[in-house]
This record gives structure tokens, C-alpha cells and sequence, in this order.
């Protein structure tokens, strides 16, 4: 029987009860000192670490306050020159980057935080490494050598974990507009250095990943990876090249033959890969294969997975390594902690704890046989065909009705100009209509309700009134502003898309199952297990209530399919494409029964749908595709007179606005307050005919704008579409935000709308 290595990539800092949140969060309000964040770091790694034992080489160096990412620009001494000063210690320093200085804080001198963007096709977020042509680097492995001296004092087999040098300055940015790569030179032997120390600090191995290998890379990106790990290999310690979150393409070859000691492949997402890689592969390189899906909660089919491994194993012996197929970052920390998913689904899930021990299970099977795991094999073995089985799975019914589905029921009735002038009839808009973009304040009180009725304290009766008292505020609020069109405000909705996930079939809530999302923030995705079906109206009462409240017209207000879909845990055993598609068909079921009670403007929020874009540029038309396709599906079924909107909070359209516009939505609302209105070129250059509003105000900022500046906004606006296609509306919900900002911008924004009005009259 072959020896067979196991590992792990990274784990879950945040902790199985967010203790890192709280306690960073408590630092920041500065009730308590960094020592205080220290400590709790240094409990939740030991703890980490023990929940890894039993793996041959457990990773250190993954544990950050914040971000790997700033992390790694913190280390190599190249955070942004603004967040330093000469007053502040280190974590200050590190903090100021990733959260800047809030305008409030410090009216004279703000600080801008660091640009913060999706981590690959995840829905973590890392903070942009920022250079130019004078960037310099010089080591500073404090925060690496903090873990190291804590993992060897308690005996952990560590291995370091680093970002690679290619990786960090693709996922860079140049401010200057220079070439980054021409860093390169200047940055390897600063790697070196960092290397060599952690070879005289005793590591053998050193994971250092290099994700951006599943990207498609031009020559000179390929070259940089040659001379990097060229320039490399002097140093003593054996490195792990280590790629995840999809296959390597053409890639695969100069990964292969890189000169390092071991090349680690996401063999979930890239299966079909493996064979070339081991005929590509040196016969003297360890090949890991990530075999368990860090990226999804579902347990792993054994039986199939030690079929597929065994020939692997009887070939490689001792060269194959497993592991999941990336860092465990991105699932919750322990199934354990689940009390209230309902049975069998808490049967099919596994969570990081629970996919460790799937992968020691796996590396005992194949080194001491099947027998000696026999009983675990089988329970595997029921729960994986207890999933495959179930009805709360496969709904007939849900499956018939998308095989009728027919995809001219996808398209309005009507081109946008016939509908839009029976749209103004109907609802009789003054030039610049104002709006915002859904959600209002959710206050303490709010959540307070929302908790109590959890506990059983008050009754649903109790619970709906106190909403409909919400509402009631909110709408009274947005008709004495002066609004054109309302919102009830989403009182109800503790999340955008927990809310929809909570009344579907097919979906389930975990308790604990948080993932983070950025430096202290989380988020709890649905479960989407099963077919998806609408058992009763979601948002009906919430909306005609608001309605009958005023004479203005008031939104109805969904979370459309793709954002439902990209913001879960998603099931895969059947094509995302599909799930996507039956949830298009429940909303559709709401949208129509919106417009009977008589909604005359439904708004569809899609701000995930750019995220679930894949990594591979030549994957990317085909996943557009269907996810506009599934939006048709819910949203274009409605009658000519009724306005759809959409939403969404991102800025960069240029390379999707083709397809935006294939949405035929009867206005966009988009994020542009802090790109200064530079996107709207694209809608410029595509000639995009329906209406759109750009934010005018940065709901992300507790800066309260000027009049002047919105109207600045909105003018430029219009230099690019005609002012008849724009509307007036902040950029973003304004949950977040406080009664008291909301409401002077507010009025600031529905002033800028007023004095258009009179100053552009006759261009409108
Ligand atoms: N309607 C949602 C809100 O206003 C939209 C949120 C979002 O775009 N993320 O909160
Ligand atoms: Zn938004």
C-alpha cells in the first residue's frame, strides 16, 4: 500500500462563531486594544489547527485580520503611502489601508481605503495591491513569522502559505498606468529572502499559490512565471505551485514543467485535467490533488472519488498528495453547529470540519484499505444516495413546467418605445423622476422585532404589524421628500436574498454557516438543495399594503434569479444553469401576481449577476447568456404598461452591456456615484435606449452630498443619454445608512431632480 500525503490549503479565520469579527469590530470602535485582537487570533489559530490534526502538513500564514491579500503587500512592504504616518504602529497602518479614514473622522486629512475586489469567482473580497513605476518592496515577515513561532511551539507539522509573486502582481494594480510586470525583477529577490528565512526557520514545504494560472495569460505573463520560479529555485526550501478554483487550459503544460517540487490541481473543477497532468509532470514532482470541493457544503461521493484515486495512487505512490480542491475560506466552519436544517438535508452536508475528515478518510482508505474504514464508507454512501433520491430533491412538477417552458415567453410584448408611452400614461412621471433603490434604514428596532419573533417572544401578528408600522414611517417619509416613486423600504427583509430563500422550497438556512465576505464581514448563503417551487405569493401583502398608502406609485421589489442563485450554496448535481432557470420561473409566478394586484413598476435587483461571470474569458458569453435569459424569464411576462426596473451595484459594464441590454428592462438602476459617471460610456458607445439611473450618491459614505454635485452628476449624465432616459437615485439600498443621512440626501437629491426640471425644460 502506497503513503499517501495529506494536506490542507487554508482554513476559516473568522472563527465557527465569528470571534474575529466581534473582536475586530470592538477595536475599531476602540473599546478595546489590538492585544485584545491578538489574542483572539492566536486562540482561534490554535484551535484551527487542532481541528487539522492528522494531516501531514497543516497551512500556517493563512490566518489574516483582514485580507491574505493585504497581507501579503503588507509583508513585502508595499502597502499604499497614504495609510502610513510616523505616529502609527503597525496594525493601524494595516487597518488604515484596507478601511481608510472616514471624512468624519478626520475632515482634514481622509484617507482613501484601498480599492477592494472579488477574490477570482468567489464572493470573498481582497483589497487591490496598489504599485507604480517606483514601487519598492522590502520584507517584513512579522505577521508570517508570528504564526510560525506559535505553530512550532505547539508542534504543528507546518507549512507556509504564501501568495505567489506572478499572482500578487496580476492581481495588482498599477496607479500610474505603468507596467507592473516590470516590477518583477525588483520583487523576486525579496521572495528569496522571504523563502530562505522560512528554510532556516525550519519549513520544509511551502505552499505558494499562484491562482491566476487558471486565468488565460498572455506571453509576457507566461514569461514572468519561468523567470520567477527560475530565479526560485536556488532557494533550499521545496515549493508547492499551487492553482485552484478551475483547470489550467493551456497552462497546464508551464505549470507542469516550472521548476518546483510539487504542483497541486483542483481536481473538482478540473478533473478532467489530471491524466494530462501526469504525463506532463516530471516523474520526480509531487502531483496534489484537491479531491474535496472547498468551494460547496456537500459531502463528498467516496465510493466514486477512491475509484477515480485508486490507479492515480498505484502510479504515483508516495508522489500524490490530497487535499480539497482550494482553501476552506470559503465554507462555514463546522456542520456541528447546526441544530435546526431539517433532516435528511443536514445528512448530505459537510462543512470544513467535516470535509477534513472526509479527506482522512479518503488517504486511510487508499494506504490501509477500504475495509478499514468500511463503516464510514457506508454511511457516506447512504447519505450521498439518500440526496440522490430524495423527493424534497427532484420535484416533478418543477421539471415539467421548465420543459414547457417556451423562450418567446421570454420577451415583452412590445418594443420599449410603445411600451414606455403606455408606461408614462399610466403613471404620469415628471421629467428626472426621482426614486431610490429599495431598501431604507434597518434599524436597531427593526432587528429587534425580527429577533424577538425568532425567540417566540412575540407572535407573527405581533411581528407583521410592527413591519406595517415600518412601512407606514417609510412611505409618510419618501411623500413628504417629494419621491416620485416609492419603495415600502424592505422592512421585512432581514436579507435580500435570505428573505426569497426562506419562503422557497428547495432552499434551507443554516444557523452558523457564515463565510467571510471582507475584513470583518460575513455573510450566511442559502442552501439551494433542491427544485425550486413558490408554495404562496412572497411579497404581495408587503407591496399592495404600501400601495394603498399613497396615490404615488409604489415599487414592487424582488431579488431576481441570478442573484438568488450566485449568492448560495448551490447544489451540483444538476447544471447551475438549470437551478438558475427554476428559479426564474418561481419569480415569475411573483412577478405576474404583483401586476394583478395591481404593482404598476416591479423592480428585479440583480447585483450578483456580474460575479457569477467565469474566470475563463472563453466561458463567459455562454454563462451571459442563460443568466440573462433566466431574468427574461421572470421578468418578461408582465403587460406593456407595466415598468420593469432592474439594479445593479457595480460599475463596470463595458465588457457585458450587450447583454445588459438583451435584459430589455425599462430602466437600470446602477452604481456610478464613485466612478463619476464613467460607465455610462458604455451605454453611450451601445446606443442603449431604455432608461437608465445612474447613482448620484455614494450610499457607501456617510458624506452627505450637495445639491451641486448631484446636479454636476447628472448633467454629465446627460452628455452621454438623453435626459428623457434618466432618472434620479442613489446607488445602492440604504439599509446601512442611518434615518438621519438618508434623509437630507434625500432631499438634496429630489432639490437636484426640481432644479433640472426648471433649468433643462427644454431639452426635455
Ligand atoms: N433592493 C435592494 C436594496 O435596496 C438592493 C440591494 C443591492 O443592490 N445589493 O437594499
Ligand atoms: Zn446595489
Amino acid at each position: 500500500m502506497p503513503t499517501i500525503t495529506t494536506h490542507n490549503l487554508g482554513f476559516a479565520r473568522i472563527g465557527a462563531h465569528r470571534e474575529l469579527k466581534f473582536a475586530l469590530e470592538s477595536h475599531w470602535r476602540g473599546e478595546t486594544s489590538i492585544d485584545a485582537v491578538l489574542d483572539t487570533a492566536t486562540q482561534l489559530r490554535a484551535r484551527h489547527w487542532g481541528l487539522q490534526s492528522g494531516l501531514d502538513w497543516v497551512p500556517v500564514g493563512d490566518f489574516s485580520l483582514y485580507d491574505h491579500v493585504l497581507d501579503t503587500s503588507a509583508a513585502l512592504g508595499c502597502l499604499p503611502e497614504r495609510a502610513r504616518a510616523a505616529s502609527l504602529d503597525r496594525w493601524s497602518v494595516y487597518f488604515r489601508a484596507a478601511r481608510g479614514r472616514a471624512h468624519a473622522q478626520c475632515p482634514a486629512a481622509p484617507v482613501a481605503a484601498a480599492e477592494m475586489t472579488k477574490w477570482f469567482d468567489t464572493n470573498y473580497h481582497y483589497l487591490v495591491p496598489e504599485f507604480d513605476a517606483h514601487t519598492r518592496f522590502e520584507l517584513d515577515d512579522h505577521w508570517l513569522q508570528t504564526q510560525w513561532t506559535q505553530a512550532r511551539s505547539l508542534g504543528v507539522r507546518g507549512k507556509p502559505v504564501l501568495l505567489g509573486p506572478v499572482s500578487f502582481l496580476r492581481l495588482g494594480k498599477a496607479r500610474d498606468g505603468s507596467d507592473r510586470l516590470k516590477l518583477l525583477d525588483a520583487l523576486l529577490p525579496v521572495y528569496a529572502q522571504w523563502l530562505e528565512r522560512l528554510h532556516r526557520d525550519g519549513a520544509t514545504w511551502v505552499q505558494i499559490d499562484e491562482p491566476v494560472l487558471v486565468e488565460e495569460l498572455d506571453a509576457s505573463w507566461r514569461h514572468a512565471f519561468n523567470l520567477a520560479y527560475h530565479t526560485l529555485k536556488a532557494v533550499p526550501v521545496k515549493l508547492l505551485l499551487t492553482t485552484y478554483f478551475g483547470p489550467l487550459g493551456e497552462n497546464l503544460y508551464l505549470a507542469a514543467n516550472l521548476p518546483v517540487a510539487g504542483l497541486h490541481l483542483d481536481a473538482v473543477r478540473a478533473r478532467a485535467e489530471v491524466s494530462a497532468a501526469l504525463n506532463l509532470l516530471p516523474p520526480t514532482k509531487v502531483l496534489s490533488l484537491g479531491v474535496i470541493d472547498g468551494r460547496n457544503v456537500w459531502k463528498t461521493d467516496l465510493d466514486a472519488t477512491l475509484d477515480w484515486l485508486e490507479p492515480l495512487a498505484a502510479r504515483l505512490e508516495e508522489r500524490l498528495w490530497l487535499a480539497p480542491s482550494c482553501s476552506l475560506l470559503h465554507v462555514p466552519v463546522d456542520l456541528d453547529l447546526e441544530r435546526r436544517l431539517p433532516h435528511p438535508l443536514r445528512d448530505w452536508l459537510a462543512f470544513g470540519v467535516q470535509k477534513l475528515d472526509e479527506l482522512r478518510c479518503l488517504a486511510q482508505a487508499l494506504t490501509q484499505g477500504k475495509d478499514s474504514v468500511a463503516q464510514r464508507l457506508e454511511e457516506q454512501r447512504q447519505a450521498v444516495q439518500s440526496r440522490r433520491d430524495s423527493p424534497s430533491v427532484h420535484r416533478p412538477a418543477v421539471q415539467a413546467a421548465l420543459a414547457a417552458w417556451d423562450d418567446a415567453l421570454g420577451r415583452r410584448r412590445s418594443p420599449y418605445a410603445q411600451r414606455i408611452a403606455l408606461q408614462q400614461q399610466r403613471l404620469q412621471l415628471p421629467a428626472w423622476p426621482t426614486t431610490t433603490i429599495g431598501s431604507f434604514p434597518q434599524t436597531a428596532d427593526i432587528r429587534l422585532q425580527r429577533k424577538r419573533m425568532r425567540d417566540g417572544l412575540i407572535d407573527p401578528a405581533a411581528y407583521e404589524q410592527a413591519m406595517r408600522k415600518e412601512i407606514a414611517h417609510c412611505i409618510r417619509v419618501q411623500e413628504e421628500l417629494g419621491l416620485d416613486v416609492l419603495v415600502h423600504g424592505e422592512a421585512e427583509r432581514s436579507d435580500m436574498v435570505e428573505y426569497f430563500a426562506e419562503q422557497l422550497d428547495g432552499f434551507a438556512l443554516t444557523e452558523h454557516g457564515w463565510v467571510q465576505s471582507y475584513g470583518s464581514r460575513c455573510v450566511k448563503p442559502p442552501l439551494l438543495y433542491g427544485d425550486v417551487q413558490r408554495p404562496a405569493p412572497m411579497t404581495v401583502r408587503w407591496a399592495t399594503y404600501a400601495q394603498s398608502l399613497s396615490t404615488k406609485p409604489v415599487k414592487g421589489m424582488l431579488t431576481g434569479p441570478v442573484t438568488l442563485l450566485n449568492w448560495s450554496f448551490v447544489r451540483d448535481d444538476q447544471a447551475r444553469e438549470t437551478t438558475c432557470r427554476q428559479l426564474a420561473l418561481a419569480l415569475r409566478q411573483e412577478v405576474l401576481d404583483l401586476e394583478a394586484a395591481g404593482v404598476a413598476i416591479i423592480q428585479i435587483d440583480e447585483p450578483a449577476l456580474r460575479e457569477g461571470l467565469p474566470l475563463r474569458q472563453a466561458d463567459q458569453a455562454h454563462y451571459l447568456r442563460w443568466a440573462c435569459a433566466c431574468f427574461r424569464m421572470a421578468a418578461n411576462g408582465v403587460g406593456d404598461a407595466t415598468q420593469i426596473h432592474t439594479h445593479m451595484c457595480y460599475s463596470e459594464f463595458n465588457d457585458i452591456i450587450e447583454h445588459i441590454a438583451e435584459l430589455d428592462a425599462d430602466v437600470i438602476t446602477i452604481e456610478t456615484a464613485r466612478s463619476a459617471m464613467e460607465l455610462l460610456d458604455a451605454f453611450e458607445r451601445h446606443h442603449y435606449p431604455n432608461g437608465v439611473g445612474p447613482g448620484v450618491y455614494d450610499i457607501h459614505s456617510p458624506n452627505l452630498p450637495s445639491v451641486q454635485q448631484m446636479i454636476d452628476l447628472l448633467r454629465r449624465a446627460a452628455q452621454h443619454l438623453s435626459p428623457q432616459q434618466l432618472w434620479v437615485n442613489p446607488d445602492c439600498g440604504l439599509k446601512t445608512r442611518q434615518w438621519d443621512e438618508v434623509v437630507p440626501a434625500l432631499r438634496h437629491m429630489v432639490q437636484a431632480a426640481r432644479w433640472l426640471r426648471e433649468h433643462t425644460a427644454e431639452a426635455t
